[in-house]
């Protein structure tokens, strides 16, 4: 990432919205975004190949993989403002299971860019879908909205919840109500 470039163009940021960039409080200012923003959308350079690296083992377990309440932070394409909460998973294994750390980091590498919450839910689930070719996978993620909050409709208190179901996830009802009914009462 072009530091220096992104610093010049927070200072500009600070100029056009009528700030003053001397002023003392304001000095670090660009580099601290800049800085936050390389930590931010640090996803568009992280490989998920890299992740699934040497994490996928074969295995004959076949009853549903469940990891809930992974924290996420991300920013939304259309305001570049956060949107955050949590990403439930899970997938049900045919000869395959991953280390289960690397499912919280297969989040970040897709929540560390501009997103929508649509996407990012499918990303992860196809992602786990192409590398262990399970019977099935389910995502759910729900979050609050900065854009929503903050401005716009100021509704403080409305989340958003997206879905990405595959596999038996998608063509059996038992199999994603249990799924559903396992992470129901989660908190965002
Ligand atoms: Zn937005």
């Amino acid at each position: 990432m072009d530091t220096v470039k992104l610093q010049n163009i927070i200072t500009e940021l600070l100029q056009v919205i009528g700030e003053n960039p001397e002023r003392e409080g304001l000095l670090n200012t660009p580099k601290r975004v800049a800085k936050a923003y390389e930590f931010l959308t640090a996803g568009y350079h992280k490989k998920i190949e890299t992740v699934m690296n040497n994490a996928i083992f074969n295995e004959k377990y076949n009853e549903m993989v469940l990891v809930k309440n992974i924290d996420f932070y991300s920013l939304c394409e259309h305001h570049i403002l956060p949107f955050y909460g949590k990403v439930h998973i899970a997938y049900i294994p045919d000869g395959k299971i991953v280390g289960l750390s690397k499912i919280p980091r297969i989040v970040d590498v897709f929540s560390r860019r501009l997103q929508v919450q649509e996407r990012m839910t499918q990303e992860i689930a196809e992602t786990l879908n192409t590398y262990l070719q399970p019977q099935g996978v389910a995502v759910v993620s729900e979050a609050y909205h900065m854009c929503m909050m903050m401005r716009g409709v100021e509704k403080q208190n409305s989340s958003a919840t997206t879905s990405a179901m595959l596999g038996v996830f998608r063509e059996d009802a038992r199999t994603r109500t249990e799924f559903l009914q396992l992470i129901k009462g989660s908190k965002i």
